[in-house]
């Protein structure tokens, strides 16, 4: 697998501080913050501070620490919203739209955090 990584895309703009952001958290390993055009009353990006394209390039070459802590780091903010069932929430859905099929539009792993209203079915039918 070999990915090429753009570091002009907006994710890597954010982190480097040269676009602002509406944090909701912050650890050595990744950022989490408002979309810009939320589709749901809750709708965080978790982002990993490094340089990786999506999941699959991110699950195979990140260290352990990053993978840890990223991991960690959504269930913290699903807990932090109210979100998580385990807490009496009403639940959330997590999107890493991927590739071309995927439709990612970001080409830096994020993980969509979706809540606060019913989201449907996962898919329309085709
Ligand atoms: P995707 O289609 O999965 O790549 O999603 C990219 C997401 O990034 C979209 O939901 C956009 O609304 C969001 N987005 C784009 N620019 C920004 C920004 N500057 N701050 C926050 N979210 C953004």
């Amino acid at each position: 697998m070999t990915y090429t990584y753009d570091d002009q895309n907006i994710f890597a703009k954010i982190l480097r501080g040269e676009i602002p952001n509406n944090t909701v958290m912050e650890t050595d390993h990744c950022l989490a913050f408002t979309d810009i055009a939320p589709q749901a009353p809750v709708h965080v990006l978790v982002i990993p501070k490094g340089a990786y394209v999506n999941h699959d390039h991110f699950a195979t070459t990140a260290s352990d620490a990053e993978v840890i802590d990223f991991t960690r780091t959504i269930g913290k903010i699903c807990a932090e919203l109210d979100v998580a069932p385990g807490n009496d929430g009403q639940g959330y859905r997590l999107i890493a739209n991927t590739g071309t099929h995927g439709v990612q539009d970001v080409p830096h792993l994020h993980v969509h955090i979706l809540a606060g209203r019913g989201l449907g079915r996962m898919l329309t039918k085709a």
